[in-house]
């Protein structure tokens, strides 16, 4: 259920591994400009999806104007979602996805199959299916309605949301000739992205806050849009000759949340349906992809070995709190460095949530390395593998650059050079060395003594 990226990556890698997939998805209802990462577009590249990367617009510098001061903060590639997905639906149809648009509009377990009902222009169909993944994005809503494995109905759930924010977005006609580019600015009201696709079209996209009552109803938006741009230093400039295309602010909801649980023997949640980052990240959509590339060797444990159903959700889990923890802290930070304004509300919250004493990113020696075992992807399979948990890395790890780091350990203690190793892991040498780096940064071989010095 859902065709954005999260949904179309585990389609294909279910396809890969034999299943016969359907994906029922809709377009989405509002226009939505976003800036894709180098990491995405590498990743769309190195799995093949030759359309997805042709209607991927520029890549272009992202100007910052942050606490006072402006400077060019990195890259981004400018996105039109609306081609994008089309596009990815393309190159999930060529490598065996069926695709089917249509509206969920129902959707509940029966004698262990799920039985869901969509909307098409020819009227209501159902279908039914073993196995359902649920990629709706932020408008998921398998997870809301889960008791336990297949039940739906109860309100158990367990839901963290950061501070509630919305984002407005307005389309302008611009001339031509103004080059693509993209600027973020702060203002005390919140943030704006602001977007030229250097072909006539500009978007001002403005975050704020979003408690109840704070965004006026529909009808009162678009005076609030025009109150905002009045506030906001940059917009003078980047509006200037700008002719709106209608009257039209469209609303998302952009609050960073976590939604549990994230599956169970039959069903599985991926994308923003169990994890949506702050947009300020703009890492999204390298998540979702990341989400669905995870999603197929848990969902093929699922399905063929149901004996591990445990650990292959713990995997699952795990992966999802570690980026969510590690991506609510980053923004904590980010947000605190805008200094200007501490007191209006919209940045007051944020510097301060969430309230917990966590960093972003842990010095690797802030607490010994430990071995444990975890469950790691292996052949297409969640398995329970001997792994070096680190503060840097509490999902623990289990191979470097192909190397697997306990049996180098060992085969270290026993004697063998770098040669001996690239040989017998069958990798290059440089490989040996990347992953003996790793563990020497991590004190790792002397920690290693205290648990298998007897080797020696
Ligand atoms: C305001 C905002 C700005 C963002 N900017 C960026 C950015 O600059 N860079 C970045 O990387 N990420 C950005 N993101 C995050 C990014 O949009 C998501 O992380 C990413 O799209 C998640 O992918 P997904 O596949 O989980 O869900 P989605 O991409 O949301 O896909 C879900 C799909 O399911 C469909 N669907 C929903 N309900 C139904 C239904 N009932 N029936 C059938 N189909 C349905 C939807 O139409 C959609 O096609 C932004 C998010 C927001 C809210």
């Amino acid at each position: 259920m859902g065709g954005g990226p999260a949904g179309v990556f585990t389609a294909c890698g279910l396809v890969r591994l034999g299943l016969s997939v359907k994906i029922i998805t809709r377009p989405r209802p509002f226009p939505a400009w976003e800036g894709l990462s180098e990491r995405s577009v590498e990743s769309l590249r190195h799995f093949g999806y030759g359309e997805t990367l042709t209607a991927i617009g520029p890549r272009v510098a992202r100007e910052a104007h942050w606490n006072g001061t402006s400077q060019i903060q990195n890259q981004e590639y400018i996105l039109n979602r609306e081609k994008f997905d089309q596009a990815l639906l393309k190159d999930a149809q060529n490598k065996g996805v069926q695709v089917i648009e249509g509206r969920i509009e129902k959707l509940e377990p029966r004698a262990g199959q799920w039985h869901i009902s969509y909307e098409i222009p020819a009227g209501r169909q159902d279908i039914t299916a073993d196995f359902l993944v649920e990629a709706r994005g932020r408008e998921a809503k398998l997870s809301h309605a889960i008791r336990s494995e297949g039940e739906i109905g109860a309100r158990n759930r367990d839901f963290t949301v950061a501070p509630a924010t919305s984002a407005l977005l307005k389309s302008y006609h611009v001339s031509p000739e103004l080059e693509a580019g993209t600027s973020v600015a702060t203002f005390p009201e919140g943030w704006a992205w602001y977007l030229l696709d250097g072909q006539g079209t500009a978007v001002l996209q403005i975050f704020v806050s979003s408690e109840k009552g704070e965004l006026p109803p529909k009808s009162g938006l678009n005076i609030f849009f025009s109150e905002l741009i009045e506030k906001l230093p940059q917009a003078r400039d980047w509006l200037s000759g700008a002719v709106v295309h209608d009257e039209q602010v469209s609303v998302r909801t952009a609050a960073a949340n976590r939604t549990k649980p994230v599956g169970g023997k039959n069903y599985l949640v991926v994308g923003d349906g169990s994890m949506a980052l702050d947009p300020l990240s703009g890492n999204g959509i390298f998540y979702a992809i990341g989400s669905g590339l995870a999603a197929a060797p848990v969902i093929n444990t699922l399905l063929h070995r149901p004996e591990h159903e445990k650990q292959a959700l713990q995997f699952f889990q795990e992966r999802i709190d570690f980026a969510f923890e590690g991506g609510c802290l980053m923004g904590r930070e980010f947000y605190a460095s805008e200094e200007r304004w501490p007191e209006a509300n919209f940045w007051k919250t944020r510097r301060n949530w969430p309230g917990n004493a966590g960093v972003p990113h842990p010095d690797p020696l802030s607490k010994p390395a430990e071995i444990h075992e975890k469950p790691v992807v292996r052949d297409g399979y969640i398995e329970l593998e001997t792994v070096i948990v680190t503060a840097d890395h509490p999902r623990g790890v289990w191979q470097v650059d192909g190397v697997p780091l306990i049996e180098l350990l060992k085969s270290i203690t026993d004697g063998a050079n770098d040669e001996d190793n690239a040989a017998k892991f069958g990798v290059e040498k440089k490989q040996v060395i990347s992953a003996y780096k790793w563990l020497l940064a991590r004190n790792l071989p002397e920690i290693f003594q205290k648990y298998f010095g007897n080797l020696s």
